[in-house]
Formats: structure tokens, sequence, C-alpha cells
């Protein structure tokens, strides 16, 4: 048994995603308490170039064209292996679709206890998670001897993740993998041809609170007052009140821009994950306990109906 702590790179079409950042600094927080290592675990093909900036003590990097693009047959397959062959303390994953696939599988078949939706760690080893909607944080001891964690974003920067060093890097041989059961056939990108908000530098953003489809008009009004685009939560796309590309959030886009001005928006840790990293997080909500409130740097818990018409005015008097 090391005391090593693992952390599961994810990454699509030649980019680490961001989550996996926070892994590392969070295993950096982590790894104090029992004085291991920081271990980025890179499964790619041709893909060791995306170690060039993790802040890790090392990269163990398993290279093979089945590994070219995510499935959870091969990655599960040497995942096990490394994690059987190396014993590690504990082994991060994004609590995203990879993450969540692979650390409950991971957990069933290797007998490894897992905690999900970590925010932070602290450095006497112990997780803060964020559950039911983000509404309660939960503290405890990480599972000895050894255990999975996923993790979602916005308890630390990207940047903390993030080193000017390539770390040194140990090739893993890849078994196992001649008869794997998916295959993946085709990527199908996501549709362009629409505004693209992780571009925008401010956003009006609405959610449930906006009630329906006519009420957008107002939102809109904001939006362009400012000179600024619309994007949302998950609900507002769920009805078609507005296209999927405006989606904000773990099935949506990632956003950072400099002013986030959310309406009527809970602040879900799925839609945290989308927009946690804004510059500027501006929260209009009635309810005082919203999650959003954590995150915001200015809030009001006025009716956004009350709200909206005073503020396109006085938007547009400014100018
Ligand atoms: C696997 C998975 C993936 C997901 N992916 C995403 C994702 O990518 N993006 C995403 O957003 N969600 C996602 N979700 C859903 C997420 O869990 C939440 O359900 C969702 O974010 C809630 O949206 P909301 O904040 O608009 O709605 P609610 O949580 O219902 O919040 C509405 C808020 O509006 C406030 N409000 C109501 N009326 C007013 C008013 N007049 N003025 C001001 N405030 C008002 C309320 O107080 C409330 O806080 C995902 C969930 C799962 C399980």
């Amino acid at each position: 048994m090391s005391q090593d702590i693992f952390v599961v790179i994810e990454h699509l079409r030649g980019q680490v995603a961001e989550v996996s950042y926070a892994m590392l600094a969070g295993a950096r927080q982590l790894s104090k308490a029992d004085n291991g290592e920081v271990v980025a675990v890179l499964l790619g093909h041709n893909a060791q170039g995306l170690a060039h900036d993790l802040a890790a003590d090392r990269v163990i990097y398993v290279d093979h064209p089945a590994l070219a693009e995510f499935t959870s047959d091969a990655y599960q397959i040497v995942l096990a292996g490394l994690i059987q062959e190396h014993s590690p303390r504990a082994v991060l994953f994004g609590h995203s679709s990879i993450g969540m696939d692979l650390a409950s599988s991971l957990s069933a078949k290797l007998g490894i206890p897992v905690v999900n939706s970590c925010r932070t760690f602290t450095e006497d080893g112990k997780f803060v998670s964020q559950i039911c909607g983000g509404k309660i944080m939960v503290e405890g001891a990480l599972p000895a001897p050894a255990a999975l964690a996923t993790m979602i974003p916005g308890g630390y920067k990207t940047e903390q993740g993030q080193s000017a060093q390539t770390p040194p890097l140990t090739p893993a041989s890849a078994a196992g993998l001649d008869n794997l059961r998916v295959a993946v056939k085709q990527y199908i990108e996501p549709d362009t041809s629409d505004v693209d908000i992780s571009k925008e530098t401010m956003l009006v953003s609405i959610g449930r609170g906006i009630q329906n489809k006519d009420n957008i008009e107002l939102a809109n009004e904001l939006a362009q007052a400012l000179g600024c685009a619309l994007s949302a939560s998950r609900p507002v796309v769920d009805q078609g009140w507005l296209p999927t590309t405006r989606l904000v959030g773990k099935s949506g886009k990632h956003v950072k821009p400099k002013i986030y001005l959310a309406l009527g928006i809970s602040g879900a840790p799925e839609h945290v994950e989308g927009m946690g990293e804004s510059e500027t997080i501006v929260a209009v909500n009635t309810d005082p306990n919203a999650p959003i409130f954590n995150i915001a740097k200015y809030g009001t818990t006025i009716d956004m109906f009350d709200l909206l018409p005073v503020l396109i005015d006085k938007v547009k008097q400014a100018k």
C-alpha cells in the first residue's frame, strides 16, 4: 500500500478537461496528510504531450490505440491493473459522466469505497463533499486504507493544478485490450451555428425561476441592452425554451465570462461545474439560502420580475 494520490486525467479532442487541474490541486492538499506523491494517470494514444502542464510529481502514461477515445471498457481494464499494482492511498476522478462511470464500476470491481461530489480536500486527509443539489456540505475522513473519490470543479482554480515544468513521465503497458466489447465509431461535433457562449465576456443566464417561455423576452432585452448573450440552466433547455447551445453546466458548455448574471438559478453542482470559474458572479434569487449565493460576489433576493424592467431602463439610460 502506498500513500500516493492518483489523479485520472480526463481529456477530450486533445485538451485536458479543467476538472483534471482541480483534481491535481485537491490531490496536492490530500497528499500532505501522509506525505504521498501526486501521480497523474494519463491514458490515451499519442497523448503524452497533454502531460506538459500537469502539477504532478510524476505521470504514469499508458499509450494504446484503444485508449485514443474514452470507453468505459478499456479504461476500466487499464485502471484496475494500475490500482492493483500500485495500491495508491486514493484515486481521484472527475464528477463527470466519465468519472462517475469509472469510479462506480472500479469500486464494485476492486471492493474500494467511493466518495462522490468532493469539492475540496484538507491537509489532514478529509474530504468536503457537496450533496443534495449543492445545499449541504459534508465533511468526513476519507475511507482507509484506500478510497476512490469523484471531484466537482469550483473548489480550486485551474492554475493551482498547472505547472510550468513538465513532470517526469513513466510509460506503463496496456494489457488485456485485445477483445474489447466497445469501440468508438464517430465523434459528433456540437452545433456551431449559434453563438458560442464559452467565448462571451458577459452572460445573462436564466434558470427555472424565469417560469415560462414568454418571460425569456425580458431577460433577452437585458442581454441586448448589455450587448451580451443569453445562456441558461438545464430546465430552461429541457423545456425547449432555448437551444442546447445555450446550456451552461456539466451537460452543456463551460463558460468563464468576466460577468455572469444568474437570474433565478439555484446553483446546483451540475450548473456550477460550467460557470464556477466566472470572474464575477452576480445572483438574483428570491431564496436567501440558494447555493448560488455561496459563489456569487454580488447578490440580491429581489424578485427578478421586479428588478429586470428597472435594470433594463438603467442600462439603456447609462448608454
Ligand atoms: C447528470 C446531470 C447533469 C446535469 N447537467 C446540468 C447542466 O449541464 N446544467 C444545469 O444547469 N443543470 C444540470 N443538471 C440539473 C441540475 O441538477 C439542476 O437540476 C439544475 O441546474 C437546476 O436548474 P435551476 O437552478 O434553473 O432550477 P432550480 O433549482 O429549480 O432553481 C430555480 C431558482 O429560481 C429561484 N426563483 C424562482 N422564482 C424567482 C424569481 N421570481 N426571482 C428570482 N429568483 C427566483 C428559486 O429560488 C430557485 O433557487 C444536471 C443534472 C444531472 C443529474
